[in-house]
């Protein structure tokens, strides 16, 4: 598009445990995947542990849905991974869509799948400063 500058970023993408115990992991890697221009550069599934969730979720220590968010986020395993390429941390989040699934339009991640607030599938960071984060503490051997 004529003047959008082009910026290359990486977010950090958690397939969160509702989306791996539904089978959804091939659907939602595709819609990623199939984008033009953006490129998986880490993967990996394993079961997150309370410490590393702290962490990851620091900014919502206190709010009334954390504890819940953690047991949910702690209860299976999780597919992480780095996405790379134009403007991916914006473009991640729309592909997503809002957090309640409810409010999430049809074609997105969300709308298309989530029930609940808390299980709506997808993580993504929601800056360069919160994916420069979120990419240490998931892939602490990545510069
Ligand atoms: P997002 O994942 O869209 O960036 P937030 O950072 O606000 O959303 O919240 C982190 C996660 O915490 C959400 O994806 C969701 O799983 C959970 N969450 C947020 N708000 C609520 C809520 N009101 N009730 C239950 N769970 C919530
Ligand atoms: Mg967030």
């Amino acid at each position: 598009y004529p003047g959008s500058p082009s910026v290359s970023q990486r977010t950090l993408v958690l397939l969160k445990p509702d989306a791996v115990q539904r089978g959804l992991i091939g659907e939602i890697l595709g819609r990623i995947e199939r984008k033009a221009g953006w490129t998986i550069s880490a993967l990996e599934m394993r079961t997150l542990d309370r410490s590393l969730l702290e962490q990851h979720y620091a900014e919502h220590v206190g709010r009334e849905f954390y504890e819940p968010l953690v047991a949910f986020m702690s209860a299976g395993p999780v597919v992480s991974m780095i996405v790379e390429g134009e403007r991916v941390i914006e473009g991640v989040r729309a592909l997503a869509g809002p957090t309640d699934p409810i409010a999430a339009p049809s074609g997105s991640i969300r709308g298309d799948f989530g029930t609940i607030t808390r299980e709506n599938l997808i993580h993504a960071s929601d800056s360069e400063e919160s994916a420069e984060r979120e990419i240490k503490i998931f892939f602490p051997g990545i510069s």
